[in-house]
């Protein structure tokens, strides 16, 4: 498979705003932000799409749960959106598999 954007990203290939990195995943400010805070958060292993999930991958799908919850702490969230595009007709563009945490919305009054 050819390296995805997101593996060049890791290998330092290609430069991107880190906001976190750990063993299993990293954190980038995404290129072209659809709100106030627009991260990506990026398993290392290279999954295609959610629809490669595998059994094995379980744990590394719950510490992306878990690393959001860091990044609303870190960056002092009360909220945030956590989305996942699956497959071209999900609007998928790169196919490595990532979730995207938006926030800083306009509170809803
Ligand atoms: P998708 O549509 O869910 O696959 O989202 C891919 C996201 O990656 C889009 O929001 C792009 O703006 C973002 N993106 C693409 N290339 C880069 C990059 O080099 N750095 C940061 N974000 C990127």
């Amino acid at each position: 498979m050819e390296k995805s954007i997101f593996t060049r990203i890791m290998e330092k290939e290609i430069p991107a705003r880190v906001e976190y990195e750990d063993e299993q995943v990293i954190v980038i400010h995404d290129i072209a932000p659809k709100a106030p805070v627009h991260l990506l958060i990026i398993p290392r292993k290279p999954i295609a799409t959610l629809m490669d999930v595998q059994e094995e991958d379980l744990p590394l799908i719950g510490h992306i749960h878990v690393v959001a919850q860091k990044l609303a702490n870190k960056l002092g969230l009360k909220g945030f959106r956590l989305i996942n595009n699956c497959g071209k007709e999900g609007g998928q563009e790169v196919f490595h598999i990532h979730y995207h945490f938006l926030a800083g919305f306009q509170e809803e009054k």
